[in-house]
């Protein structure tokens, strides 16, 4: 597929898969089968707000590829949830799951609604109807979502009950659920776990010291929070977070777990002490060593690419840099770890998750947390493996290795 400035996010996604094809010597025909998602489904979302007025709303479930195992993704509530974006981050998911090895495919799901406005009893509703709406789809052995932007794990207790009411019990249909429900010791943090493991592997690999690395996140949500507070517990410097609303910045370092529970307190990252703000976007230009992007995706593209200063990005969200950038990036010398790799920590520990629940059993938050290292860095030597041997970027080397085992499941199920 041809690089241009506008692709859609699964032209997008198709785009790094097509290089990697080509790089694995993919025929055409299988190409064409690999990238093709399985089955999609669109629902109507109605609901009663607490006011008795009704709304409607468009819910997805895109499920994209099943040869290594159940589908496996998130689902989104955000009104950027619309079928290109959730079938992107479907395929994404089946190459992200291929890489770390787990046996699961790659699903996404969503539903198109600012829920920002809504009190807790309206997106309860919201939740149940969405999961009557897509149940017959999903299952603990078929297809087993997960929180993503704008859900959490309250959203998956609800996910789970709805899904019980109606086919019985099966703890395994969703992870990322509350502990009492069965959810996994280190699940909240995994994903921000993932992402600080990757660009501990990345600055090694470069020479560089924790204490001597500056870094900039943007997004205070699930990934963005645990990225920063595991950063700073590290001895990284971090020295600017945002969110959707401002961006605070100080050039000596942030105290990161004062200002959660500034947060906490607060319900926002304004009025923090020693801290400057700023426009929520100055966060991806500001002079640091390492940006993590970890709230919308496509956020770096053609017309900013050349204000970013940090030397390397690690993708805490999904798709937060375009292709075009990508390539711009890449000819500069800027090292992109790519989302696949970096924030592959949330999917494994759901894949943990799912596991402790099939065999009715539960880990430690130690052997979780070591059992997510071990995978992660043995995932980023194969892939820096890879760019040696082909003289490849990180992102293509990823979706190499993607791409080889799925062709490989798909192929000896006769699929191909
Ligand atoms: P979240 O809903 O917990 O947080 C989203 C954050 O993004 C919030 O802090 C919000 O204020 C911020 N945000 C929204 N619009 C913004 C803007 N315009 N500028 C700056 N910040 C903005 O979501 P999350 O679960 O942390 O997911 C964030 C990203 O990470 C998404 O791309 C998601 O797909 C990806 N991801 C999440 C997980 C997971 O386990 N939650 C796993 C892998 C990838």
């Amino acid at each position: 597929m041809e690089l241009t400035e506008h692709m859609d996010p699964f032209e997008a996604v198709n785009h790094y898969f097509t290089r990697a094809a080509r790089i694995a010597d993919v025929s055409a025909s299988t190409e064409a089968v690999l990238k093709t998602p399985y089955r999609e489904l669109r629902v109507e979302v109605p609901i009663r707000r607490d006011n008795g007025q009704l709304e409607v709303y468009l819910g997805y479930r895109v499920q994209h590829d099943n040869s290594r195992g159940p589908f496996k993704g998130g689902i989104r509530f955000h009104k950027s949830a619309a079928i290109e974006e959730i079938r992107a981050l479907a395929s994404l998911m089946t190459w992200k799951t291929a890489l770390v090895d787990l046996p699961f495919g790659g699903a996404k799901g969503g539903i198109a609604v600012d829920t920002r406005p809504f009190s807790a009893n309206e997106l309860e509703h919201l939740t149940r109807t969405y999961v009557r709406q897509i149940s017959r789809m999903i299952g603990p052995t078929t297809d087993i979502p997960a929180p993503d932007m704008y859900t959490n794990a309250q959203v998956m207790a609800w996910f789970l009950d709805e899904y019980e009411q109606l086919n019985g019990r099966a703890p395994a249909v969703v992870t990322g659920k509350p502990l009492a429900l069965g959810g996994s010791p280190g699940r909240i943090e995994a994903t921000g776990r993932g992402v600080i493991i990757a660009l501990g592997e990345t600055i090694r690999g470069l020479g560089w010291s924790p204490d001597g690395t500056t870094i900039a996140i943007q997004g205070f949500g699930n990934v963005g929070s645990w990225a920063a507070q595991l950063a700073h517990r590290a001895g990284y410097k971090v020295v600017a977070v945002s969110d959707s609303e401002v961006c605070v910045y100080c050039g000596g370092g942030i105290d990161i777990d004062s200002l959660a529970e500034h947060r906490a307190a607060n319900g926002s990252l304004k009025g923090f002490s020693g801290t400057e703000l700023l426009e929520p976007d100055d966060v991806l230009m500001l002079p640091v060593d390492v940006l993590i992007p970890a709230a919308l995706g496509e956020v770096i593209h053609a017309e900013n690419e050349g204000e970013v200063l940090a030397e390397v990005i690690v993708e805490g969200a999904n798709h937060p840099v375009t292709p075009w950038a990508d390539a711009a990036l890449a000819d500069r010398g800027v090292t992109v770890v790519p989302d696949i790799l970096a924030n592959a920590g949330g999917v494994t520990v759901s894949y943990f998750e799912w596991v402790q629940n099939m065999q009715h059993f539960r880990w430690t938050e130690a052997q979780v947390n070591d059992r997510l290292t071990q995978r992660l860095v043995d995932a980023h030597q194969h892939v820096m493996k890879v760019v040696e041997d082909r003289g490849c970027t990180l992102r293509e080397a990823a979706f190499v290795i993607a791409v080889e085992r799925v062709a490989e499941a798909s192929a000896l199920r006769g699929m191909l």
